[in-house]
């Protein structure tokens, strides 16, 4: 790494303010800094030590920020490189907060994601998820690091854990990995004391017999012999209940009908795909009005066109190769 980079200090971080602040935030924040820091402050030890050099920085920092050309200059060169500098990737460890911002002017979000049944995507819930939030150290959170490593408050965190429990709404209709943005309601962000938005991935619960295909949902449904022959209205199952729901005579194994309205959240459909269930066993009547059935019945062979079909592609298989 180029040495000039290693040895940036990052000015705006040593007076606690954001790259953005306004000459009135910077004049403050230094005020507030030369009060705890300043030679006027007696202190003994390692401690006075530390506060020199924190003072002297402190000091570099507010003469070239103060200064508007000083500044431009500064921020010209090092802004790019402190987006990304050591201190703040640290900060974000021990905060836990990560620094995901869209802008430099956004507190980074907090994600976090949770899993909702499939009966709570379709009509919707109110969901509660733990924040794990830190509100600053009243007694270190603005002083220089090398003081906040000693504070006995925070064990040196500069902030306290302070997890709150939000409440959230999934609107009925959400999808599988949607991600849902909850503005002010993530974690504060250590340096513009703001707090973020909260992003929410909502994961639906897979179902033994329901699956999610967009809007609509999905379902396969068995029927009897007679119902699929015969037609006739079954129950069908839904996210949230049942339907009663008419099926055609002669119904085929695999068609689909679609209910309009009951798939996610009132806007999509669900769609009932007929599966026919031979009975397992039959009765000896049963036996003889199926065989009386079999004299009557009009049924052709279904596979009479399979077989004309293999039989057409073996033929042309054997005709001679077609010239190149
Ligand atoms: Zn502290």
């Amino acid at each position: 790494m180029d040495p000039k980079q290693q040895g940036v200090k990052d000015y705006y971080y040593i007076l606690g303010v954001r790259p953005e602040a306004t000459t009135q935030e910077l004049q403050v924040a230094y005020q507030e800094l030369f009060d705890k820091f300043g030679p006027h402050v007696t202190l003994k030890g390692e401690d006075a030590e530390a506060n020199v050099k924190a003072y002297k920085d402190i000091v570099e920092a507010w003469e070239v920020l103060s200064d508007p050309y000083k500044r431009q200059e500064y921020d010209k060169v090092n802004l790019p490189l402190l987006q990304k500098s050591h201190l703040r990737d640290l900060w974000g460890k021990l905060t836990g907060v990560k620094e995901e911002a869209k802008s430099k002017d956004e507190p980074p979000e907090t994600k976090a994601s949770f899993t909702v049944s499939l009966r709570e995507a379709v009509k919707g819930v109110v969901k509660q998820i733990r924040v794990e939030d830190a509100n600053p150290c009243t007694l270190c959170s603005n002083k220089k690091p090398v003081d906040r490593m000693k504070c006995q408050n925070c064990r040196g965190m500069g902030s306290i854990r302070a997890d709150r429990v939000e409440e959230i709404n999934i609107p009925a209709g959400v999808s599988d990995r949607q991600e849902l943005r909850f503005p002010g309601k993530g974690k504060i962000d250590q340096r513009s004391k703001r707090h973020g938005d909260l992003v929410v991935e909502v994961q639906i619960e897979p179902h033994p017999y329901f699956s999610v295909l967009g809007k609509d949902v999905c379902c396969t449904v068995p029927v009897t012999l007679y119902e699929a022959m015969l037609g006739g209205e079954i129950e069908a199952p839904t996210p949230t209940g049942k339907v009663v729901m008419k099926i055609q005579p002669l119904t085929q194994k695999g068609r689909v009908y679609r209910l309009k309205g009951l798939g996610m959240g009132g806007q999509g459909d669900l769609l009932v795909s007929i599966d026919i269930v031979l009975p397992v066993q039959l009765h000896a009547d049963e036996v003889v009005l199926f065989r009386k059935l079999l004299t009557v019945s009009s049924q052709p062979n279904p596979r009479v066109e399979m077989f004309q079909k293999i039989q057409q592609s073996n033929q042309q298989q054997q005709s001679p190769p077609a010239q190149q």
